[in-house]
């Protein structure tokens, strides 16, 4: 490992009131002590305790003044990096950030690479490689479950799961290893039925944690929403109010969005990535077809269906189409227009709905009964909202729902371990096929070998996770992703 003194402008380089410029290393306090001076334009810095910080200029090597600053001290171990860190406190302009970062190069630090002090924090072993992952998901986090759930996992939500269940498959491993070493003492006597216990029993975790997995995915990425309905329901009324500023044209004339847009929506502690299709309906009009096989190819990737309808006109055969297409996706029905006479009840989607699927509807209202008894067989059920796009209305009831729909039971709870990231669900999904593995091994009625062999298996790749058994390769690509000075 690199142990050179590395430097970075640690916030955005941007105008704003402070510039952070970082310095961790070996030499961090030698280097930054050759450009600092105190009040009195003493070169003073490497007479400092630990953990303290101090007025003073930075200046050139020739001793001009560069700036006013504040520059702190933390000396090895306890600093980010576990390195000996120095950080300056400078006015926040953009060039005169660039300008100390130089000086400091030229008092003999090295410019670091994206994520290279939190690098450093994993390979001196502060932290394992999920809380390293979780520093740069925090840094990303576009709502507050993504947010909550990155903060757990720095906090070694994700560590700690990981490695109770390692200490669960290593203790069988070294148990067999042991005993097929020493079988005078110890007996594999009864053995296959305590370990086909402790192997349900960490399927039934990881299993769990994948359940999780795809939650957090959508949580941390966003939902991938689309939005259909007939000409003129109001989608692109919805999709003003979602965003909350005019993006899509909204006009009177039957088929005006012809083309897709798509918005990044934060509602608080969800984020929606909505797609706006053409809108859905037989037509002779080419352009209007290629929307709408698009809309149709769109709708089938996508993880949630906001299905618009217009309460104030009569359902028909596009309404049939429509529900043809999404009668296996999770689908919320927005009855449009409340604000004006109702046409369409929950009757009249029943009987459209029972042309083309098995599923009924229910009435969502911000209620909790209304909501467990729908939740009861989700999957049987199409929830409808009344909103009115034009007045406002029923939005709250909207993104209630669809936090439950998604969310509901799991991410709720503080102690919930949340995978969200890809990597850790393909290991996750390594070990469990390992897990499965030694219970086929076991049902078979195989060697013990056999066993601690995928057991092994399981072992690494959970490992995998924390950073325990990750080449150099890989440390590499993860921390590059990160921003510089981080
Ligand atoms: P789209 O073709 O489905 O995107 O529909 P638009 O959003 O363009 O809306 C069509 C027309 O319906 C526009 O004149 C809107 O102002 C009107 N509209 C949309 N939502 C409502 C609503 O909730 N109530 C009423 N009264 N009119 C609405």
């Amino acid at each position: 490992m690199k142990t050179d003194t590395i430097a970075a402008i640690a916030t955005a380089v941007s105008d704003s009131g402070i510039g952070i410029i970082r310095v961790s290393g070996e030499e961090a306090v030698k280097i930054v002590a050759q450009v600092y001076q105190n009040v009195h334009h003493e070169k003073v810095l490497d007479r400092y305790d630990s953990h303290t910080i101090h007025y003073g200029f930075i200046t050139d090597l020739n001793g001009d003044v560069i700036d006013e600053v504040m520059v702190s001290v933390m000396k090895a171990p306890k600093s980010y990096t576990m390195e000996d860190t120095v950080e300056i406190n400078c006015h926040g302009g953009a060039l005169m950030m660039r300008k100390i970062l130089m000086t400091v190069t030229e008092a003999g630090a090295r410019i670091a690479e994206p994520g290279e002090f939190t690098k450093r924090a994993f390979l001196n072993g502060r932290i394992d490689l999920s809380r390293a992952e979780s520093v740069m998901d925090i840094i990303h986090a576009k709502n507050e479950y993504a947010l909550k759930a990155s903060v757990r996992q720095l906090r070694g939500s994700v560590f700690k799961k990981i490695k109770g269940l390692r200490e669960k498959v290593l203790y069988e491993i070294a148990f067999i290893e042991s005993a097929l070493d020493d079988p005078e003492h110890i007996s594999l006597e009864g053995y296959e039925e305590k370990l086909s216990d402790q192997v349900c029993y960490l399927i039934g975790e990881l299993d769990k944690l994948l359940c999780f997995a795809d939650d957090g995915k959508l949580l941390k990425e966003g939902i991938r929403t689309v939005i259909v309905g007939k000409p003129n329901v109001g989608k692109s009324s919805l999709l003003n109010l979602l965003v909350g500023q005019d993006r899509a044209i909204v006009t009177d004339v039957a088929g005006t969005t012809r083309d897709t847009l798509e918005e990044t929506v934060n509602l608080g502690d969800i984020t929606l990535n909505i797609i706006d299709t053409a809108g859905i309906r037989s037509t002779e009009d080419v352009v209007e077809k290629i929307g709408v096989e698009k809309a149709k190819t769109i709708s089938e990737d996508a993880d949630l269906i906001l299905y618009v309808m217009d309460s104030s006109i009569p359902l028909d055969g596009n309404d049939e189409d429509i529900v043809r297409m999404i009668k296996d996706k999770k689908t919320i029905i927005l009855m449009n227009k409340s604000d004006l006479d109702e046409v369409v009840d929950k009757s009249s989607v029943d009987s459209l709905l029972s042309k083309v699927t098995e599923k009924r509807s229910i009435v969502y209202e911000l209620s909790e009964e209304v909501y467990e008894e729908g939740w009861e067989e989700e999957s049987k059920n199409i929830f409808i909202i009344k909103i009115s796009a034009k007045e406002n209305g029923g939005l709250d009831c909207l993104v209630n729902l669809i936090k439950k729909m998604f969310f509901y039971s799991r991410i709720s709870y503080n102690d919930e371990v949340c995978i969200t990231s890809s990597r850790h669900k393909e290991a996750l999904l390594e070990a469990l096929d390992s897990m499965n593995q030694v219970k086929k091994s076991l049902e078979d009625h195989m060697p013990e070998d056999f066993y601690s062999i995928d057991l092994m298996n399981a072992y690494a790749a959970l490992g995998r996770i924390i950073g325990e058994e990750v080449g150099d390769d890989l440390v590499n690509e993860i921390f590059s992703k990160f921003c510089m000075g981080k």
